[in-house]
């Protein structure tokens, strides 16, 4: 393979990096973006949903929550399609402490964070399944995000002003000449096949994954701190609002809606390994029971999916000791600069932070980058729309059944849940450089309703053969792959309407279809062309 150049080369493709890429193409530099995988497949595929208003914060960490506040009315601006306006509440639970309301109203107001109590009768009237024994409750501006859509409208920007975005592109080496990174080594994962790639500049936005980066550079030390978190999809939308409950952050205390399902989460456990983020029945059934707190009746609610992420939170040895509990670290960000921290140019690492923050983490990191670099181009992205969010209002839950019943009659119907059409889908086959299952999923968010792809992954896995992007052998593959990844987060959850829903699946998949002896699954399907923005 020829080697690539590249004045700055952002490594992860996760809220960070490709809010970085689209910050340093819009200030005119030549940038390609890198991820091992698809884009925001890391820790900003596998969150919550939450645009945070500050309010989770606002006691326990201010400067996190004085950074939520500006960016969530920036974000509202620049990309309005990726965001829903749910509005956030903030209740107090019968088991939880009243003298918290008290300190949370006071401090949202010191912060300037737009909060109004309202009557409890007025909160049960707005989401009537809440815990009828709620005693206060709280508005914020709260909103709930689509993480995949954010991402590749930000790298379609990017990659709109020069920008390559290299999906399954793992950085495996990193290239040294004297005291400077000076390009790095890259593994195409869907060949096989390594090159090279010189850089002026690297930027580390790789999430809980940023310490091996540096380590690839010779430098050790750069820690983070990896906070796993537990959620879990529950089949329906239970809230229209984002219910936070009104305590010190802790366990089980958010559910989120997003489009047609609601999110409870999350947990915060220290783990060793970000890719080892394994889920045990004792946390499964403790968030169940958290739900229940909020939303009586919850343990009866069909839950359809279980998944982990891990928190980049940051902790440098050179700063001191690592707190005991991941949850003391802040949820700020740092931008490690190595040249001062480690004596090597021409490396930034970022590290903590938010999604709701990671256009500001974007614009520390390059600005940083402008500042070794002695130029002066000033960052854009709190007024520029990356594109697809011109003239657009924010998401709302009808949004998509509106479109489709003006063309009800034209276009098939290919996912009921989520209501994609055979054209978009064959569409975003044609165009989207890809032949996996779950890459289309997290674009179209194809079969993350309530069956789960039961109804509409055999239809997409024949589009694909149809359409000309797989043989036979290949397409059967696909299909095995994306059912082996579904049932790793449907196992755990399994009781209920949804175990009724799972064996309907299976006697779709492995009594009709026979998916265990389809024709000639091949081993790896192959990827042709790398994804381009
Ligand atoms: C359980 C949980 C819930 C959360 N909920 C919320 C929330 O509701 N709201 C909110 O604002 N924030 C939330 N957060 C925080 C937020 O999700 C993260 O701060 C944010 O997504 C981190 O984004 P990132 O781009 O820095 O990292 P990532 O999204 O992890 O991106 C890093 C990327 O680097 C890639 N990579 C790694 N190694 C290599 C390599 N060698 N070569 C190439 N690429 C590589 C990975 O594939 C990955 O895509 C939550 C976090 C967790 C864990």
């Amino acid at each position: 393979m020829p080697p690539l150049e590249t004045d700055v080369l952002v490594i992860g493709g996760g809220a960070t990096g490709t809010a970085a890429a689209w910050d340093a193409a819009l200030r005119g530099y030549d940038v390609t973006l890198v991820d091992r995988g698809d884009l925001s497949e890391g820790t900003s595929g596998r969150f919550h949903g939450l645009l945070h208003s500050g309010g989770r914060y606002v006691v326990k960490d201010r400067l996190a929550a004085e950074e939520c506040i500006a960016e969530n009315a920036i974000l509202r601006r620049t990309i309005p399609d990726a965001i829903e306006d749910t509005g956030g509440l903030f209740v107090t639970t019968p088991d939880d402490d009243l003298a918290y309301a008290d300190r949370f109203l006071a401090a949202c107001k010191e912060t300037g964070l737009p909060v109004e109590e309202i009557p409890v009768a007025e909160a049960l009237r707005r989401e009537p399944r809440l815990n009828p024994g709620i005693r206060r409750a709280f508005v914020v501006p709260d909103a709930s995000v689509d993480a995949w859509k954010a991402a590749w409208s930000l790298a379609r920007g990017a990659a709109e002003h020069g920008a390559r975005i290299l999906t399954y592109h793992e950085v495996v080496g990193l290239r040294r000449e004297g005291d400077a990174v000076t390009g790095a080594r890259l593994l195409d994962r869907r060949t096989g096949e390594e090159r090279e790639i010189a850089a002026g500049f690297v930027l580390n936005a790789s999430g809980p994954w940023a310490a091996r980066i540096v380590q690839m550079a010779g430098i050790e030390g750069v820690g983070v701190v990896p906070g796993k978190g537990i959620m879990i999809a529950m089949n329906h939308r239970l809230v229209n609002t984002v219910v936070n409950r009104c305590v010190m952050p802790a366990d089980g205390d958010i559910l989120v809606p997003i489009r047609t399902v609601s999110v409870i989460g999350t947990t915060d456990v220290r783990v060793a390994d970000p890719d080892e983020l394994p889920i045990t029945q004792e946390e499964v059934d403790a968030m169940l029971a958290d739900g229940e707190r909020l939303v009586p009746g919850f343990l009866g609610a069909r839950a359809l999916r279980v998944w982990a992420g891990v928190r980049p939170l940051f902790q440098d040895e050179k700063a001191g000791p690592a707190a005991a509990d991941s949850r003391d670290v802040s949820r700020t960000h740092a931008v490690v600069d190595h040249r001062e921290r480690d004596g090597t140019q021409r490396l930034l690492t970022m590290s903590g932070g938010k999604w709701t923050t990671m256009r500001l983490m974007a614009q520390d990191l390059v600005d940083a980058m402008v500042r070794q670099l002695g130029h002066d181009r000033p960052c854009t992205t709190a007024e520029v729309q990356p594109p697809g969010h011109e003239a657009v209002e924010s998401y709302d839950i009808g949004s998509r059944l509106r479109a489709r019943e003006q063309v009800l009659q034209e276009d098939q119907l290919v996912c009921e849940c989520e209501l994609i059409g055979r054209r978009k889908l064959e569409e975003t086959m044609r165009r989207g450089g890809t032949t996996k299952l779950d890459d289309i999923r997290r674009n179209l968010r194809l079969g993350m309703g309530p069956c789960q792809g039961g109804f509409c992954m055999y239809r997409a896995t024949g589009l694909l053969h149809a359409v000309g992007r797989l043989d036979g052998a290949q397409a059967s593959t696909s299909l095995l792959d994306f059912l082996e990844e579904r049932w790793k987060g449907m196992w755990p959850i399994l009781y209920g309407d949804q175990l009724r829903q799972a064996r309907l699946d299976d006697w779709i998949f492995q009594g009709l279809l026979d998916v265990e002896h389809l024709p000639e699954a091949a081993t790896r399907a192959p990827e042709p062309e790398p994804a381009t923005a």
